[in-house]
């Protein structure tokens, strides 16, 4: 009998993600998508990274594009298991984002069949467990076919890539980024596209982030591009608003979450949302102005590549002439006269997140790593059978 998963390939460094490029795996899974008779092909499992798509294909050059991200993990013990966290979700979330571009629908079935095949042929390449890494998981879907013309594509492709990493892996420890709020560029407009996980929406910011990362700005926020009024979310990841402390005993927390039809509806922020409400803390979704961000006591980042991300502090350049517009508490570093206010969350020379954030990123990276009861069935796992398609 094969023994299933296999151990993690000695081919690579497991111990230096500093140093972690993105390797050549065994391959990737694509089925092909036919108008005409409305069916997706069987899935192919393909032994190259590589895709044939026909240069003028609507997916290249109109965007009609959408993606998804997710992440699979090893167990513990030997020779354990492998578990991919809420794929469910993701194929519920890449049919949304794909009606917005006119595509069709992947059957929610091919799509957890074709994560799964992805991984379980490609399982020496999921990190061993004691890493806290993962194994990434990014389904593609694009109008492949040739076109001159805007419109319902005739052929599309649906791949599911898979590749090991150690993005994230600093878990409770992570350090704080400072995030700069950008009012200068909108990553989505209301009734636009922005809630569709779509290519189109992220190369717009590369160099908008770019510039605040040359400023020591780790994460760019988002206002509503509307008024620029009520906080959306960060570029690449969800925002979460943290008021209270565990540190007093008596964990009396609220967690509020930016309701906004522009964001992309954040997974690892609906699991942090499901356990916060599990201890019995209080989960608010709506409006969250801008103004109230002194009001919080900790700020996290949600996304599936980093889990958690803790943010140390939210600055907003001020317009010349013009006032800040927050009210001064002591949590607002006034650097007025500098163009700028700032609401600090984590002080200078501290380095980690919150208790908040350290609580419930342990309690998320427990559930992912199998390491406490699946209560709410997020992990799905993966069988040797998986790879026969
Ligand atoms: C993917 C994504 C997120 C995070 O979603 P997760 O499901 O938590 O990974 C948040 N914002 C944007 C813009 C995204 O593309």
């Amino acid at each position: 009998m094969v023994i299933f998963p296999p151990s993690p390939t000695s081919a690579l460094d497991w111990t230096n993600p500093a140093d972690f490029k993105l390797p050549n795996v065994n391959g990737h899974i694509e089925s092909k998508y036919d108008q005409a008779t409305g069916e997706w092909s069987a899935l192919q499992f393909v032994a190259s990274p590589y895709i044939q798509v026909h240069g003028l294909s609507a997916g290249l050059n109109y965007g009609q594009q959408v993606f998804e991200g997710l992440k699979a993990f090893r167990m513990p013990g030997s020779p354990g298991s492998i578990a991919i966290f809420r794929p469910d979700r993701n194929a519920i979330r890449l049919n949304r984002s794909s009606s917005v571009l006119s595509m069709p629908m992947v059957p929610p079935d091919l799509f957890l069949r074709a994560c799964r095949a992805a991984i379980a042929l490609n399982a020496e390449y999921v990190p061993p467990h004691e890493t806290g890494w993962g194994m990434y998981c990014r389904p593609l879907l694009f109008a492949s076919g040739p076109t001159y013309a805007p419109g319902v594509p005739d052929e599309c492709t649906f791949c599911v890539y898979v590749f090991p990493t150690p993005a994230g892996v600093q878990g409770v420890s992570a350090d704080a980024v400072k995030a700069l709020i950008l009012d200068d560029f909108d990553r989505a407009a209301p009734k636009g596209t922005g809630h569709a996980k779509a290519g189109g929406n992220y190369s717009g910011v590369i160099r908008w982030s770019g510039e605040a990362k040359a400023q020591g700005y780790g994460i760019t926020l988002h206002l509503d591009s509307a008024r620029h009024e009520h906080i959306e979310e960060f570029s690449v990841c969800g925002f979460l608003g943290v008021k209270g402390s565990v540190s007093n005993g008596d964990d009396k927390i609220t967690i509020c979450v930016p309701d906004t039809p522009c964001a992309i509806d954040s997974l690892t922020s609906d699991s942090v949302q499901h356990i916060a409400r599990s201890w019995g803390w209080q989960v608010e979704k709506r409006p969250i102005p801008y103004t109230e961000l002194p009001e919080f006591d900790e700020i996290l980042g949600a996304g599936t590549a980093v889990g958690l991300t803790p943010i140390r502090s939210i600055t907003r350049r001020i317009a010349e002439g013009q006032n800040g517009k927050l009210a001064r508490n002591a949590k607002v570093v006034d650097d007025e006269d500098r163009g700028a206010e700032t609401v600090e969350y984590i002080p200078h020379g501290e380095r980690g997140g919150g208790p908040v954030f350290q609580k419930l990123l342990a309690e998320l990276r427990a559930i992912q790593l199998g390491q406490t009861k699946d209560d709410f069935g997020w992990r799905f796992e993966v069988k040797a059978s998986d790879g026969q398609i």
